[in-house]
């Protein structure tokens, strides 16, 4: 890991821009909503980088025809106990949310697996990075899919390291 202070916002406000311009032909609307009071973090520049695109890339491929990708950032409350009681510690948050198909219940198990792809030319390697690149930053990576209405992947890593 190569840890600097990074500026989340310049990085995720960078591969929108990025990804705007490789829409594959869809009519895509890209929102943003980051909570402004977020600091920069600890963290290697060049695997958030790839872990945000990894995730935004998905979303542009998820959508349909016309459809929305939207990323947020927010300040969570992690609780987890220690042997001296509870400790609660503040993370950032990031969603990465789509109104594509969603995901089947019985794949989201294999999701992170490495060359799991239901792409033609997938190659199935991009979430498992993510999950790698998370975990290297002792972060935790979730995803929550309802079939017929969305995706959102949520990234999150603690804001003081
Ligand atoms: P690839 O994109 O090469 O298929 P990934 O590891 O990035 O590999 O993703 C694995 C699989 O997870 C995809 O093939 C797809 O089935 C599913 N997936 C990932 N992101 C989304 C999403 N936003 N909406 C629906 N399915 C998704
Ligand atoms: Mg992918």
């Amino acid at each position: 890991l190569q840890l600097s202070k990074v500026n989340l916002h310049k990085i995720l406000g960078d591969i929108i821009i990025l990804r705007m311009r490789a829409t594959e032909g869809k009519n895509i609307a890209f929102q943003q909503q980051f909570d402004p009071s977020i600091p920069p973090i600890l963290a290697d520049e060049g695997l958030l980088t790839q872990l945000f695109l990894n995730l935004i890339k998905n979303a542009v491929e998820a959508v349909e025809e016309r459809g929305l990708v939207k990323v947020v950032s927010r300040v969570i409350s992690d609780y987890s106990m220690t042997q001296k009681g509870e400790r609660r510690s503040r993370m950032v948050a990031i969603d990465v949310c789509d109104d594509g198909p969603g995901i089947p219940r019985e794949q989201l198990e294999q999701l992170f697996t490495p060359f799991f792809t239901t792409k033609a030319k997938g190659t199935g390697l991009g979430l498992a990075i993510c999950q790698k690149i998370v975990s290297e930053h002792r972060g935790m990576l979730k995803v929550e899919s309802n079939p017929g209405k969305g995706t959102t992947f949520t990234v999150m890593l603690p804001l003081i390291q």
